[in-house]
């Protein structure tokens, strides 16, 4: 008898149903800060339009105006070692680091290949990876594709990251501790004050922050939690992307000069792989150029989630969010599918977020507020809730 080869997938496709940790598509149409899916029509607090930005018409407007048939180039048709460099690449770096006030700076095609980039690069054998338990999958990855060795500590646990240090700092050539400043699937936020103080308490050891949910949306130029913290020139690796409130795509490091020259020779996902189209870093920039004129809608973002994160805990739910995310914990993940449905009913388009995204036994509904949301809507599903 032929074996069936798919048949072991299969299987494993039908256990995660069993579990409601199954995953598809979802079809969505966009309609400005609404989405429609299979006819219903949503408020979308699901994405990462953090400012709106994303939605909003008027900026595009203004930015095709600029645009020629001869500027406009949709592919770099290399890698940016051969002829992929354009002027775009150049421009936008260096509106980075005047925005920072950092030495250097690199782009990539995605906070994804920045993440399984940079670590792989600059780890070796005699290198310590401390992480904190709850960074982002790509970081997950990142630190799997290194050679160095490789703990997690606890949640913005500091003493047990500072117990770490204090026992293998003497081991190692470097130790590079990474976390993100706010944590994609919590909320909540990493102190960064105190992890440069741990930092600056070694010789040997640095700091790698993703701001993947806070750049755009604090600070006061909107350039993310380091700005707000005040400690943008003591991180080492300072990684963000421009995927969520900046409304593009790519990611960017900024760092020493002698580190971007090293992750040039070094970094697989920026070296073997085609890079971004020139049109997409243009527009990176004119939104960048925008950033810190939209305080207002940092303010609304601000305003809005305080309202939701207090409306959740005048109903006695536990909420570590300090930020526009905001988990709803379900614990099961039959339980978040369900309540998702049930919001969607009512017209706020939210999703599970389930196991491997998230430890088992912690599903939830993660609510992801955007500058363009109103207070009646944050009353009304505080109320479903
Ligand atoms: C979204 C995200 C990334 C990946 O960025 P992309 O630009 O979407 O590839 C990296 N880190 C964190 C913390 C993220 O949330």
């Amino acid at each position: 008898m032929k074996r069936d080869l798919l048949q072991s997938y299969k299987e494993e496709l039908a256990q995660l149903e069993a579990r409601s940790n199954l995953r598809t598509l979802p079809e969505v149409v966009h309609r400005g800060r609404d989405v429609i899916r299979q006819g219903r029509r949503m408020l979308n607090l699901s994405s990462n339009d953090y400012l709106g930005l994303a939605s909003e018409l008027s900026l595009r407007k203004t930015f095709l105006e600029s645009l020629t048939p001869e500027r406009f180039l949709p592919s770099s048709s290399s890698s940016r070692l051969l002829t992929g460099n354009f002027e775009a690449n150049g421009a936008l770096e260096e509106l980075l680091c005047r925005l920072y006030e950092a030495e250097s700076c690199l782009v990539f095609n995605s906070g994804y290949h920045m993440n399984t980039g940079i670590l792989p690069a600059v780890g070796n054998a005699k290198t310590l990876i401390l992480a904190d338990r709850l960074v982002h999958a790509s970081l997950i990855d990142g630190i799997r594709l290194s050679p160095a060795k490789f703990i997690r500590y606890r949640h913005n646990n500091y003493e047990h990251l500072e117990s770490l240090l204090h026992h293998n700092h003497a081991d190692y050539e470097r130790i590079i501790i990474v976390t993100e400043s706010i944590f994609s699937m919590d909320g909540d936020e990493a102190d960064l004050r105190r992890l440069v103080a741990l930092k600056k308490s070694y010789p040997n050891v640095m700091l790698y922050v993703d701001e993947a949910h806070a750049v755009g949306v604090r600070g006061g130029k909107g350039l993310g939690y380091a700005e707000e913290q005040g400690c943008i020139a003591d991180i080492d690796f300072l990684a963000g992307t421009f995927g969520k409130a900046l409304a593009s795509v790519g990611g960017y490091v900024l760092c020493r000069r002698v580190m971007r020259n090293f992750l040039v020779n070094k970094m697989r996902t920026l070296i073997f792989t085609t890079a971004l189209p020139p049109v997409n870093l243009m527009w990176t920039h004119f939104v960048l150029e925008r950033l810190e004129g939209f305080d207002n809608r940092r303010d609304v973002l601000k305003k809005m989630s305080l309202r939701l994160r207090e409306g959740l805990i005048a109903k006695g739910y536990a909420c570590p969010s300090g930020s526009h995310i905001v988990p709803v914990m379900t614990g099961g993940s039959r339980e978040a599918v369900l309540k998702a449905e049930e919001l969607q009913r009512e017209g706020f388009y939210l999703l599970p977020v389930r196991p491997p995204t998230v430890p088992e036994g912690t599903s939830r509904i993660r609510i992801s507020l955007t500058a363009s949301v109103r207070a009646e809507e944050v009353e009304h599903l505080v109320s479903l809730l």
